[in-house]
């Protein structure tokens, strides 16, 4: 069984222009499909379920509803899992989430501390992170950099997550992107604190990067916390998990290769067990 634990979905007119501009500037073009269902459900055939997150990001001009969402995953209910999205700043932020819960049937959280404008260990964060653990729900956090201009990169470093974990022992909760380009700090965090978690998605373009990180995992004995996930439609699975297994070609190092077991353990990672999420 394959779980694909980090993919979006949007129309385009959930996108700012200026966010748009931003994309086209970082990728060369509109990096998003035109038909973003249709082409979501296409790509999910490579993988067995997968996690599907909103986006509540108005800082950065990037709001994807939650009934959006919600609206689309009732479509493959075998397979497809939910995860809200809620901008802590809002006054009704807590209410937001516990709405998703009970009457849109979501089952997790996304939050972007960089795209929402916050600082992860603010008051508001907490109770945010504290009302997620209370419900019981996993929680995806980027952390890491990327091409959005106002995204303070302060928000951004991995190790701010040690200060939610301490707050919040019971939460689970995954760093994106292993953290990139402070891959090193999120295996620091992940090692130690029991419920944190790191996905392995977006870094197929940067194998030097993505071979260094799982390096250190192994250095620091998490490869067991490494979770698998595309970021789709940046990337799809199968493109992911070619990356993965062809990351010590890729790199062409004398250094130690990565082995096939810590590859395929990644891929094959029972991530809605991990989470909580088993049906
Ligand atoms: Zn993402």
């Amino acid at each position: 069984m394959i779980v694909d634990a980090h993919t979006h979905v949007g129309s385009r007119d959930h996108f700012s222009p200026r966010f748009v501009a931003e994309m086209v500037r970082a990728w060369g073009e509109m990096n998003w499909p035109q038909d973003d269902l249709a082409a979501h459900r296409e790509a999910m055939r490579q993988v067995d379920r997968a996690i599907v997150v909103a986006m509540d990001a108005p800082a950065v001009g990037m709001v994807v509803p939650d009934r959006y969402v919600s609206e689309y995953v009732a479509s493959q209910p075998g397979k497809l899992i939910g995860f809200a999205s809620v901008d802590p700043n809002r006054p009704d932020a807590l209410e937001r989430l516990t709405f998703a819960v009970s009457e849109l049937g979501l089952r997790g959280l996304k939050v972007g501390p960089i795209y929402q404008h916050f600082d992860p260990t603010s008051p508001q964060a907490i109770a945010l992170f504290r009302h997620a653990e209370k419900l019981g729900l996993p929680v995806l956090c980027h952390q890491g950099t990327t091409f959005v201009s106002d995204a303070p990169l302060r928000w951004a470093r991995p190790f701010l997550i040690d200060d939610v974990a301490r707050a919040c022992p019971d939460l689970r909760l995954f760093i994106a992107h292993l953290g990139h380009p402070w891959c090193e700090e999120t295996m620091a965090v992940i090692r130690k604190h029991p419920n944190l978690y790191a996905d392995v998605s977006a870094l197929h373009t940067r194998p030097v990067q993505l071979y260094m990180a799982l390096r250190s995992a192994i250095e620091y004995r998490v490869t067991g916390k490494l979770l698998f996930g595309s970021d789709f439609p940046f990337a799809t699975p199968s493109g992911t998990a070619d990356a993965l297994r062809t990351v010590n070609d890729s790199v062409g190092t004398d250094w130690p290769p990565i082995p096939q077991e810590v590859i395929e353990g990644i891929i094959r990672r029972p991530a809605l067990q991990v989470l909580g999420l088993e049906d």
